[in-house]
This record gives C-alpha cells, sequence and structure tokens, in this order.
C-alpha cells in the first residue's frame, strides 16, 4: 500500500517536473521579447493601400532561437509567418544567435559566462549544439529549412539574386510567398574555425555578422572590454566571407573593427540593426561618421525599434531615427533592422507594420522615401549583392 502511494507520488513528480519543463521556455520568452500593450493603431485607407504597394524587407530577426514553430501564429515574441504575411513582409532576414553573456549590457562584457547554453538545454536543442557555437547556427538554419520545406511554398529560403528576384516577381502576380535569409549574430560562431565559413554558406547563410556582445576570436566588440579592431583571425575571416561573396554585417562591432573592415574592401556592409548616435545618445548607437562612410560605399543601415537603439519606442521614435537616418546619409541607405525577437520590447510586431507607413505619412515622408526605407533598398541590395 504504502509502496504504491510512494509510486504514485514519484509518477506526480515526474508528470510535474516534464510539464514545467515543457512550459518554461515559452514562459521565458514571453518575458523577453515583448509587445507594449496598446490600443489597435488606426492606419487610414491611403496608409494601407500604399503600405499593401511596398516591397517590405527587415535586416534582423533572432525568431530561430526560440521554442516555437515560425509557421504558427504565436501568442508571444514579434515575427512568425503568419505575422510577416499580415504585415505584408517580403523578405526578413532571420539572424543566429548563438552565445550571451550574463549580465549583458552595451558598455562592458566580457565573453567568459554565456546564457544561451542554458536557453538551448532547456529548449532540449541537440546535444552537440550544447558545446559548439558553430552547431546552434548550423542547427537554426536547419530549423528554418524545414519550416520552409513544410510551408507548401510560403516561405522560401534565399540564397542567390535569382532565387530572390523569383519570389519578388511571384510575389508582384499576387502570389503568397516570403522570402527568408540567414544571417548570423556573431562570428564565434565559426569555433575559432575558418572552414567553418565555407560550411556555414553551405548550410544557407549568406549574411554574417562578426561580433555580439563580448570581444570574440576576430577581435573587438562594440560592447566588450579591449574596442580593438580585427586581430590576424579577423583579417583571415573577413578575407573568406569577401572570397565567398557572403555580406558582412558590422552591427556590434566596435568602432576600430568597422574601420578596419572599410578598409579592406569596397563591398558594401550592411549594419543590420541599430540606431543612430546623432538622434539617440546610446553607446549601441552607430556614429554619423561611421553611416556617412558606410552608405558611401552603398552599405544599408537598418533602424530598431527597441530603446537602447532609438530612445523613444513609439512608432513616431522610430519614424524620427528614421528621418535623421535619410537627412544624413540619403533614403536609399536606410533599411528596416527591427531587432525583433532580440530580447526587445516594441511597440508594434511585425504584422502591425503598417503602423510605420501611416507615421512616416503623417510626418510627411515622400512617397519614395516610404519605398525606399520599408524595404525597396533591402531588396536591391541583396539582388546585387547575394551570389548568383
Ligand atoms: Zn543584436
Amino acid at each position: 500500500m504504502l509502496r504504491n502511494a510512494a509510486l504514485t507520488l514519484l509518477v506526480l513528480i515526474a508528470a510535474a517536473i516534464i510539464a514545467v519543463l515543457a512550459i518554461l521556455p515559452g514562459y521565458f520568452e514571453a518575458q523577453m521579447n515583448v509587445v507594449e500593450e496598446h490600443e489597435p493603431y488606426a492606419i487610414s485607407v491611403d496608409a494601407q493601400r500604399l503600405h499593401d504597394s511596398l516591397i517590405i524587407g527587415d535586416l534582423h530577426s533572432d525568431t530561430l532561437l526560440w521554442h516555437r514553430d515560425v509557421l504558427a501564429h504565436a501568442r508571444r515574441g514579434h515575427v512568425d509567418l503568419p505575422r510577416l504575411e499580415q504585415g505584408n513582409v517580403a523578405l526578413q532576414l532571420f539572424t543566429a544567435v548563438t552565445k550571451s553573456p550574463e549580465g549583458q549590457n552595451y558598455e562592458e562584457n566580457a565573453g567568459d559566462t554565456d546564457r544561451i547554453t542554458a536557453l538551448v538545454m532547456l529548449q532540449r536543442w541537440p546535444v552537440r549544439t550544447w558545446a559548439s557555437l558553430y552547431e546552434r547556427a548550423a542547427y537554426q538554419a536547419q530549423r528554418l529549412h524545414r519550416a520552409a520545406e513544410r510551408s507548401q511554398g510560403r516561405l522560401r529560403v534565399v540564397r542567390t539574386q535569382s532565387e530572390l528576384a523569383d519570389i519578388l516577381e511571384a510575389r508582384s502576380r499576387g502570389q503568397r510567398v516570403t522570402a527568408a535569409l540567414l544571417g548570423t549574430e556573431g562570428s564565434h560562431a565559426l569555433d575559432g574555425d575558418l572552414a567553418n565559413i565555407q560550411n556555414l554558406f553551405n548550410g544557407g547563410y549568406r549574411v554574417m555578422g562578426l561580433h555580439h556582445f563580448f570581444d570574440n576570436e576576430l577581435g573587438g566588440s562594440l560592447h566588450g572590454l579591449t574596442k580593438e579592431g580585427l586581430n590576424d583571425f579577423g583579417r583571415a575571416a573577413v578575407t573568406e566571407m569577401l572570397r565567398l561573396g557572403v555580406i558582412i554585417d558590422v552591427a556590434h562591432s566596435s568602432e576600430a573593427t568597422v574601420d578596419d573592415v572599410l578598409a579592406m574592401t569596397d563591398r558594401p556592409v550592411i549594419v543590420s540593426h541599430t540606431g543612430v548616435y546623432g538622434e539617440c545618445e546610446s553607446a549601441r548607437n552607430i556614429s554619423d561618421n561611421h553611416m556617412r562612410r558606410i552608405a558611401a560605399e552603398g552599405g544599408l543601415i537598418g533602424i530598431g525599434y527597441w530603446e537602447g537603439a532609438i530612445c523613444d519606442i513609439s512608432p513616431e521614435g522610430v519614424v524620427r531615427s528614421i528621418r535623421y537616418a535619410i537627412d544624413l546619409v540619403g533614403a536609399e541607405h536606410v533599411a528596416l533592422g527591427s531587432d525583433y525577437d532580440g530580447t526587445t520590447t516594441v511597440t508594434f510586431d511585425t504584422s502591425e507594420l503598417a503602423v510605420l507607413t501611416q507615421t512616416m505619412l503623417d510626418q510627411g515622408f515622400t512617397e519614395a522615401e516610404i519605398r525606399a526605407v520599408m524595404g525597396e533598398n533591402a531588396a536591391n541590395f541583396f539582388l546585387e549583392y547575394l551570389p548568383n
């Protein structure tokens, strides 16, 4: 009798642990990727009509890190395929986060701790991802490819100019299809091995960020301890990326690293997600000087929607930073760089992007400026700089 009771208790405890483990990943994400509560945004008929005619592109979303199906409409986070479709998004860059230090801040982080390890274990990712940052990036690519395969043509992973051109052409004929591109958030995902650039490329990665919040094998992060530029390994990595035609993303890199990259190539780089220091004096943000130099090479600057980037997360606040960037470098170099699902708090998710079109109209933006910033720049950039 007593033995039966003990057994029942054990089964109950085991069931409770399993239930908690199943719920925890979603619970954590709901705390970290937040949309501030708000009334539905009022979108005028004209704004909606213009929005529906745009090619919309976003340069940065960390959605693949989280424990949910990108094809399913989630009640948490910022991006999934149904919400991309509602927002009329043509092109989404999915970026792979592979390591993030404890106590992460914009000023100074060491690289000796990592919160992602606990997350990937809790989310029951394959054991090979537990100790390898490369495997974490490879696995996120695999998740996107599998989602695309299951999507019945609604989501396609783009590797070449012609694949993107095909999707844009299909969309112009009214077909419901969204282009997904793969990018890394920091080249610690190479695990210190140059051969992994080719391996990630083979896995579909076409954009590679050099840094995240800490100095890595390539050199200094904007938020690291040294603020140094590229070291020998970093130069070799950039050289290999350029050889393969990988687009380099200098978001999160130190100013010295950005200088070094710009000195190494005339090929344009992107800043996938940032704010602009001239409008919002945050240690996270890019200087006028670097914006001008990146634009002069034909690069793109993606403006984010979170407080550390724009100081004011209302749609008006986002648009204020976009205006500043346009006035500084010209509309053809400004893009959207949401940092959706990047442990950010925002005031609209990707399904609600029409509020940006509305707000830009309200602020007197020209239709050409709106078209450019909302995604034509991003589409044109990838049509020109993806491999053939
Ligand atoms: Zn980031």
